[in-house]
């Protein structure tokens, strides 16, 4: 058995290193070495902990297409859960020192105080987190993190972007979709109730605010990819920071729109904040964009003169044209963030 030397460096330089033989993925070696990554379904089905291998020789394990394009394939992309080396290998990481957990993902209890429906097949789930070991009380995550979420007595975990931001009354609040026949949608559906507890993982996941200058920042949601949109723009608010800010928000009928009033109130407080909400298949009265969020997104980019950060929520085909049409149009890759919405 080879072991192989990794270095790791993340987006603002700071460097890991330990050491992983052939025959083990490179997520699995980093935890071994009390080095967590961000991450979710640990078998290739999520993209969460994608990184490009700048150096080195490896072997791509088993992957979902949809978690790694080709494009990125090509180019060095890999999938860490799924990756094992060949050799020492240099790793760039698409994120901050931050993101990276020395030790082990935290697993709390929360209690549910508020389920309440805001659209078609779109809940609001507010939790409150129970003191930790050491009495506090507080939500510590960064604006577009993810927390997995348990249900109660079941060895099942779902991952969920946080919609609102850190606090110290250990407030967490999530935008759902129900999926049909899901194992957690049903449960939140049939079974959960305000009062009862459940145990939250996290948080995790690498996605969020990328600070390069004063470049304005367009988000990109597909529907309940608005959670951590919402979550980046609150602390926008809270910061007050200056950058242009342009929210594409769709869905594909008006129906299924929600958050209006968040997003009226946000923009009270981030005044430069423009929402366009678009919908896929409108009514005759609907008088504002008519088209996916990609498409709003594209029509912006060919009158723009300064190219923005992009930053993508939602489910994966949405996250793949906007990335397409980001690109075509010459935004950089490092100002193209994107989340996908996969199923676990
Ligand atoms: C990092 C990350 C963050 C996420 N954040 C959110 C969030 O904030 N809000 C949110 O609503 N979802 C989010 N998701 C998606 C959510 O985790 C999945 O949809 C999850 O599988 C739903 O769990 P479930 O138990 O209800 O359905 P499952 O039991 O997992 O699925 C049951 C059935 O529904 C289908 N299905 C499930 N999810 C999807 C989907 N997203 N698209 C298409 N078909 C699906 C499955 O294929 C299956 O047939 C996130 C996913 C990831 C990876």
């Amino acid at each position: 058995m080879n072991n192989h030397a990794i270095e790791l460096t993340t987006r603002d330089g700071s460097q890991f290193r330990f050491n992983c033989t052939d025959d083990q993925n490179l997520l699995a070696a980093a935890a071994d070495a009390q080095i967590v990554l961000p991450a979710q379904c640990g078998y290739g089905n999520c993209g969460t902990c994608y990184a490009d291998v700048t150096q080195g020789d490896y072997t791509l394990g088993k992957h979902n297409p949809a978690a790694l394009s080709l494009e990125d394939k090509q180019k060095g992309g890999a999938l860490l859960c799924c990756t094992f080396p060949q050799s020492d290998l240099h790793i760039s990481l698409p994120f901050d020192h931050d993101r990276v957990l020395i030790g082990e993902i935290k697993i709390r209890s929360a209690e549910i105080i508020a389920i309440k429906t805001v659209g078609e097949n779109t809940l609001r789930l507010e939790l409150c987190l129970a003191p930790d070991e050491n009495g506090g009380n507080g939500a510590e995550f960064e604006p577009g993190q993810f927390m997995e979420l348990e249900v109660p007595g079941q060895d099942i975990k779902r991952a969920y972007s946080l919609s609102n931001t850190g606090n110290w009354e250990g407030k967490l609040e999530f935008l759902i979709r129900l999926q049909p026949g899901g194992l957690f949608s049903n449960w939140l559906k049939e079974q959960a109730a305000v009062g009862q507890m459940l145990l939250v993982h996290g948080p995790k996941g690498s996605f969020g605010l990328y600070e390069s200058g004063l470049k304005p920042r367009w988000f990109v949601a597909g529907g309940t990819g608005l959670a951590p949109m919402l979550s980046m723009l609150r602390r926008m608010a809270e910061f007050q920071e200056p950058h242009p800010a342009r929210l594409y928000f769709g869905v594909n009928r008006a129906e299924e729109l929600f958050c209006q009033a968040e997003l009226t109130a946000l923009q009270t407080e981030l005044p430069q904040l423009q929402v366009i909400y678009c919908l896929w298949k409108p009514e005759d009265n609907w008088d504002e964009f008519c088209g996916t969020p990609v498409d709003a997104l594209t029509q912006d980019l060919m009158s723009t003169t300064v190219m923005p950060d992009i930053y993508l929520c939602g489910p994966p085909k949405l996250i793949d044209a906007a990335e397409t049409t980001a690109r075509a149009h010459g935004v950089p890759d490092n100002q193209i963030l994107s989340e996908r919405f996969l199923p676990a």
